[in-house]
């Protein structure tokens, strides 16, 4: 999380956006939280024109689409993949407006798309480092584990 317009500068400007770009398209899992979110989309709605992104997953996301910073708020999420629903914190968050066809859908908010997949990228419109469930941590860390491009980066290093 943070602010979407600087981080998508910074990653530009340190080549991190090529460099995490390549992996992606390797398979390394990814997951982005917020901000995060917004990088990793396709499409965004009410972000500055041109704004910097990896935009590796088939998403449109509105940001800041809950309201300015006060709006931020705390909510239990409809995420059936996960079995009991999860708390969330949203903090000037951003939410997914459409998903592509290899897009799934992980957790819901009233009418609003707030966390889904696609193969091993993850993205949160919420934060689930700010509370104590580690489900959606638990869920990374699979991804993770399962990717066998690790021995590749090893030698490369
Ligand atoms: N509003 C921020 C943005 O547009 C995201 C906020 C967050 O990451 N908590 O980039």
């Amino acid at each position: 999380g943070g602010e979407s317009t600087t981080i998508g500068k910074l990653m530009v400007l340190y080549g991190l956006d090529t460099a995490i770009r390549e992996r992606v398209a390797a398979g390394m899992p990814c997951f982005g939280t917020c901000a995060g979110m917004i990088l990793m989309a396709n499409e965004v709605v009410d972000g500055l024109p041109e704004q910097p992104r990896l935009s590796v997953m088939d998403i449109r996301v509105r940001r800041n689409a809950f309201g300015r910073q006060r709006d931020s708020f705390e909510a239990r999420i409809e995420a059936p993949a996960y079995g009991e629903p999860l708390e969330a914190v949203f903090i000037r968050a951003p939410y997914v407006e459409r998903v592509g066809p290899r897009v799934e859908v992980l957790g819901t908010y009233e009418d609003k798309i707030v966390m889904c997949a696609q193969g091993s990228l993850l993205a949160a419109a919420f934060h689930p480092e700010l509370t104590r469930d580690r489900r959606v941590h638990r869920r990374f860390i699979e991804l993770a584990r399962a990717w066998k491009g690790h021995a590749l980066h090893e030698r490369r290093r």
